[in-house]
């Protein structure tokens, strides 16, 4: 049976309830890893969670990426979007990223299973956000995030049962309920994911540059 490894170091707080819609108001000050495993275990029984109450970094945070069949991206900072990316480009894992701001969603889409895919970070090259937006500091319409994750839920489905993941980027605007796809074009000075080639062995940059 599979199992879910929720990874997060925060707590819940009020301001969270109404679009992380997980966490109830006796969740509050609670670990928001433990709650949520606690909050799927009571929807279903049979469900099979490992919460991991620190954010993932590093050596940490490559070993749970190695260990997964596929991995969604549910933060809400650059630093951690960057490093989920650069874990599973060195894995070869699936990523299904999802961000959300005002009435804006953002889903994305790689499969790194695939060679020669492009990665988050060929689309979003700084290491830092420009102006530190997130929910909190921005706000966003807490439907929006629903959305966003119900689309995360639906290619993880779909992952699971077989299916290669086409690298697309596609904009949620909540004002027109549109959804716009678009292509994600491969950086090839990208720092992350230049140095993968199409041959049976991992090639690395020290190699590529002899
Ligand atoms: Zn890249």
């Amino acid at each position: 049976m599979g199992q879910l490894v929720l990874a997060d170091d925060d707590m819940v707080e009020r301001s969270n309830l109404p679009r992380q819609v997980a966490y109830r108001e006796t969740d509050l000050g609670k670990e928001k890893a433990t709650a949520l495993a606690a909050q799927l275990k009571a929807l279903n029984s049979h469900i099979q969670c490992r919460a991991v109450k620190r954010r993932l970094e590093g050596t940490a945070l490559s070993l749970e990426v190695s260990l997964a069949d596929m991995v969604l991206d549910c933060s809400d900072n650059m630093a951690t979007r960057q490093a989920v990316n650069a874990a599973c480009v060195e894995h070869k894992k699936p990523l299904i990223a999802g961000a959300a701001i005002g009435w804006q969603g953002q889903l994305m889409t790689f499969d790194f299973r695939q060679p020669h895919q492009p990665c988050y970070h060929c689309l979003f090259p700084a290491e830092i956000e420009p102006h530190a937006r997130n929910c909190q500091s921005a706000g966003v319409a807490g439907p929006v995030v629903g959305t966003v994750g119900n689309l995360q839920a639906l290619e993880a489905i779909k992952c699971l049962l077989g299916k290669v993941l086409d690298t697309i980027f596609y904009q949620f605007d909540a004002h027109t309920l549109s959804l716009k796809k678009m292509p994600i074009p491969r950086d090839p000075d990208c720092a992350v994911c230049r140095c993968r080639t199409t041959t049976h062995k991992e090639t690395s940059c020290a190699d590529l540059a002899e």
